[in-house]
């Protein structure tokens, strides 16, 4: 079976090994594995190169009058079979592999297929970054040790129903292997994770609040603006330490 992967530069797929940014295993090393297309369009996605294709009518912040933000999939997708796939994680050295994207779960009978491979050749966790707007199957749960779930709140442009579906977050939020990052812009965005996380009984430990921000001094000054609200509402804060040390490179 093949997977659409990102590109970090032409025909080489987006695969490589540094520490995780976000979240919960913050600082870890691990292999990730960037997969392309998504489900969702955010306005501030920065990672648009695995879904705002040319000729599609996407808007985001990077738009420029006449000059939209838009990428060649010819250029900035490539295919792979799951076992290539599997040999180019298993050349790096790490305790576990995060598969994200785009949205990996578009190509969840694939990743359910790498996981075994994986599990094959040694023992890795498998973590998967999902907007959580598409239910796991089965077999994708059995094989997941993390789910790091990201469900795009109003601020994201993408329309609520598509988002936040009900059904889904009431699956993420009943398994142990699944916990919650919300992208958030304003103290108003963490009120919204407070009626979430009451509407769908997700204990506030599991839940992680992370300032929007392409640069270091956007996410200091966000965090700022935010941090009072994480507190006061008993959330976790987390930091995009990748950004700090590469920016906004690919496959770093
Ligand atoms: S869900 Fe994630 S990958 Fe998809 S558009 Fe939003 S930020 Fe980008």
């Amino acid at each position: 079976m093949e997977m659409r992967l990102a590109c970090k530069a032409e025909g080489q797929p987006e695969i490589f090994y540094s520490v995780q940014g976000e979240g919960k295993n913050i600082g870890r090393p691990r292999v990730f594995v960037r997969l392309s297309g998504c489900n969702l369009h955010c306005v501030w996605c920065d990672t648009a190169y695995t879904w705002n294709w040319q000729g599609t009518p996407f808007h985001h912040v990077k738009d420029l009058p006449g000059h939209p933000n838009k990428f060649d999939s010819k250029r900035d997708m490539i295919k792979r079979d799951v076992a290539e796939v599997a040999a180019a994680v298993s050349n790096f050295n790490a305790p576990g592999v995060v598969i994200t994207g785009g949205e990996p779960l578009m190509q969840q009978g694939a990743i359910v297929q790498l996981a075994d491979a994986l599990r094959t050749t040694r023992p890795h966790a498998i973590e998967i970054e999902t907007n959580g707007s598409i239910a796991p199957s089965a077999a994708l749960i059995e094989e997941v040790d993390l789910f790091m779930v990201s469900p795009k709140l109003p601020h994201s442009g993408n329309a609520p129903e598509l988002a936040l579906k009900p059904e889904t977050l009431t699956i993420f939020a009943g398994l142990d292997s699944a916990i919650f990052k919300f992208v958030a812009r304003e103290p108003a965005d963490v009120a919204l994770v407070a009626e979430l996380a009451a509407k769908y009984a997700i204990d506030r430990e599991r839940i992680y609040i992370m300032p929007e921000g392409t640069t270091s001094a956007d996410l200091i000054a966000r965090g700022s603006d935010l941090i009072a609200s994480v507190l006061e509402n008993g959330f976790n804060y987390t930091d995009r330490l990748h950004i700090h040390l590469w920016g906004e490179r690919r496959g770093v």
